[in-house]
């Protein structure tokens, strides 16, 4: 959880951060159209430099050692989330979950429209891991091993080590956190679930088109090595399926649920070594592998006092409370302001740049709070301060951009949170 200085972009960084926003956001009508994830499946053909070769998206690729201290009696609150079983059932039999890609495809058009660049360019790599993914999961078990489950959990956590793998969980499946868009995976019960850290540096430079290029490539370097664990799995003699990166169920909530994190009031998953500054994806399996807990990491109590991301916001999209949504105590994030900022400040994710826990690690944190009480960065400019791309200005902490009105509402697209439909007129998932 060393973390390396990155120099503050010059004048001339952010008057070319302005430019090419300017540019990127002329070519979004058209691009919008070309380059939307369902239309890619071309780029797979296209040869692609590997993520080991571009320093700037590399994943670290090592596993999370390092131990994480207990939180203080105060930053406590549950073991996970706070939820009610009861109202989950109920949300998940009136209103089931769509994928984000399927209920806000006019965003999904105007995002890709935008940042068409980090996409086109990730996309052979993408494509190309997503295809093997699938191949894997046609390639027969033998018979099973016999392995005590508890030595067979340790072996696939080494294994997934040694692959570089961040870390790794195990839970159950639920139904109700599969999208209406996918069948249930029939694979077995258990969910192994996969973290791979995001580059440090590219995070840093949030809102930049080279954080989601990183963001992108770290789910193909994640695939990559789901496809090696899946065969590892088959060698066992289990049945094992991996989902793609653009996921079937709600990976946050297994994540939750297998103790590898909880949830920030930025409503990412913070885990202990990285924050959000990672990425996740399951894998299916009827390996009889011990269930891990969730765990209260001190997260929730960290978030109250530091409230970074609920300042920082341009839009004030995060509510600095949590209530309940669907049976899950959470802060819910008011998607008809964000999703506009996401879709035309590339990328935005300024929650995710100015969160402790992303930038030093949960216990540089604790540490610093049982030392001064403080949560550890807040209020300085070097953890809360973010350039700006409509602007080229940078925004030091107790200023924000003036976003304006035609940003915040775009004109024809809907961003309608409340939506149970999928609108029409665009691509749907697997088209
Ligand atoms: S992505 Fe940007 S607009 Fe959306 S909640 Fe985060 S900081 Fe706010
Ligand atoms: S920025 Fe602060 S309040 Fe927001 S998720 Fe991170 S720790 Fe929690």
């Amino acid at each position: 959880m060393t973390q390396e200085t990155v120099r503050p972009r010059g004048l001339v960084g952010r008057t070319w951060m302005r430019l090419s926003h300017e540019v990127l956001h002329r070519a979004e009508p058209v691009m919008g159209r070309l380059v939307h994830p369902a239309r890619l499946a071309w780029l797979g053909r296209v040869p692609a430099v590997p993520a080991s070769a571009v320093p700037r998206l590399r994943s670290p690729a090592r596993p999370w050692t390092a131990a994480v201290p207990e939180p203080p009696a105060e930053l406590r609150t549950q073991p996970g989330i706070g939820r009610t079983s009861a109202a989950e059932d109920e949300a998940a039999r009136d209103r089931p979950l769509h994928h984000f890609f399927a209920l806000h495809a006019d965003a999904v058009a105007k995002v890709s429209g935008y940042l068409w660049p980090a996409l086109v360019s990730v996309a052979p790599r993408l494509v190309r891991s997503t295809t093997q993914l699938i191949a894997s999961r046609s390639e027969p078990a033998g018979r099973a091993t016999a392995e005590d489950p508890t030595t067979l959990a340790g072996s696939l956590r080494a294994e997934a080590a040694a692959l570089g793998i961040s870390a790794t969980g195990v839970t159950s499946y639920d139904p109700r956190y599969q999208f209406a868009e996918f069948p249930g995976p029939e694979v077995g019960d258990r969910v192994i679930v996969c973290i791979l850290e995001q580059n440090y540096e590219a995070t840093q430079r949030i809102p930049a088109e080279r954080s989601e290029q990183a963001a992108l490539s770290t789910y193909a370097q994640l695939q990559d090595r789901l496809v090696e664990l899946t065969r590892w799995l088959h060698a066992r003699g289990f049945s094992a399926r991996a989902e793609s990166y653009i996921g079937e169920s709600m990976f946050i909530h297994y994540a939750v649920a297998a103790g590898l994190g909880q949830l920030g009031l930025n409503g990412q998953l913070l885990t202990p070594h990285a924050g959000s500054r990672c990425r996740i994806n399951v894998i299916h399996t009827d390996a009889p592998l011990p269930l891990d807990e969730p765990v209260d990491f001190g997260i929730e109590g960290v978030c109250d006092r530091c409230q970074a991301c609920v300042r920082r916001c341009p839009v004030g999209a995060i509510p600095g409370r949590r209530r309940e949504h669907r049976g899950v105590v959470k802060a819910k994030l008011n998607t008809k302001r964000c999703l506009p900022i996401v879709t035309q400040a590339a990328g935005c994710s300024v929650c995710m740049k100015v969160c402790p826990v992303q930038a030093y690690g949960l216990p540089a944190v604790l540490e610093e709070y049982e030392r001064s009480g403080e949560i550890l960065g807040t209020h300085t400019d070097e953890l809360e301060g973010y350039d700006w791309p409509l602007d080229g200005k940078h925004y030091p902490p107790g200023s924000t951009p003036k976003v304006p009105d035609e940003v915040v509402r775009p004109e024809g697209y809907a961003f309608d949170p409340d939506r149970t439909d999928p609108p029409s007129g665009y691509p749907v998932l697997g088209a």
